[in-house]
């Protein structure tokens, strides 16, 4: 059986004080929840101080991207072992904003790829993360243009592939994968339920041809895209739907609270 995990992504936003004032209030909203692993992302600068008053709850950190060495010249760059230090116990790795992949489109002119993640990237980082500890969130998902051409399935599973290679099955079950359609991001338009689970599914079945069956039973895999108080309990019912990866609407407390507890 596997835990349902929903975790809250909260980009460039927040300081050090509007964080703590959300988990004040959050953390005595999600006390009596059990049997979901719920995860706050803050920017870098928050995580400490998230993760000192999460301690002793039922919410765990997470970052939003680590980098693929231990320490060195990288400027700008934070490490697993720093992550780990500042209280994270996940990170986020290859989410879109990292690949360089936003909304509707693919880059036009005046978006500028902040880190132009590629799947070789995410795989390093991916690595680093396990051998120190951190438990990665690897992100997957195609761009509306990629949808429109119908290369969704090959995209991802490309991603997968390539994201995931040279891991061990005992690795990948452990690990979170989440489909995030790049169109669906910060868009207000959420995939249909059925194809988030089509799309989930499929991914467990790669997840099978490469690892096993055991990988992929425990592998668990969250849909993200413009998930709401009101559409979370049907994506979340799905059988290949273990939990949600949440931007905007877990911003506020009531809205992050409403979607975990649509569980
Ligand atoms: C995200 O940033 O991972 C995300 C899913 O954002 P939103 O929920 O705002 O679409």
């Amino acid at each position: 059986m596997r835990k349902p995990i929903i975790a809250g992504n909260w980009k460039m936003n927040k300081t050090i004080g509007e964080a703590k004032d959300f988990v004040e209030a959050f953390r005595v909203e999600v006390a009596s929840v059990k049997d979901v692993e719920i995860l706050l992302c803050p920017p870098y600068l928050a995580v400490h101080e998230v993760a000192q008053r999460c301690q002793g709850t039922n919410i765990a950190v997470a970052g939003q991207d680590v980098f693929w060495k231990e320490s060195g010249a990288y400027t700008s760059q934070v490490s697993a072992k720093m992550l780990l230090d500042a209280g994270a116990e996940f990170t986020l790795i290859g989410h879109s904003e990292t690949r360089g992949r936003f909304g509707k489109e693919d880059m036009t002119e005046g978006q500028f790829a902040f880190f132009a993640e590629s799947d070789e990237t995410v795989n390093c980082k991916i690595k680093v993360a396990l051998a120190a500890g951190l438990k990665p969130i690897m992100c997957c998902g195609e761009t509306y243009n990629e949808r429109q051409a119908g290369n969704t399935d090959s995209v991802i599973k490309g991603q997968v592939k390539n994201g995931l290679a040279d891991l061990t099955a005992e690795q990948v079950g452990g690990m979170v994968v989440a489909y995030e359609p790049v169109w669906a991001i910060g868009t207000g338009e959420v995939c249909s339920t059925p194809e988030a689970q089509r799309v989930c599914a499929m991914i467990r079945a790669k997840i099978a041809k490469l690892f096993g069956d055991v990988a992929a039973e425990s592998v668990r895999i969250q849909y993200g895209g413009s998930v709401k108080p009101d559409n979370a309990k049907e994506l979340l019912s799905q059988p290949d739907i273990d939990g949600a990866l949440v931007g905007g609407a877990s911003l506020k407390v009531p809205d992050f609270v409403g979607i975990i507890k649509a569980i």
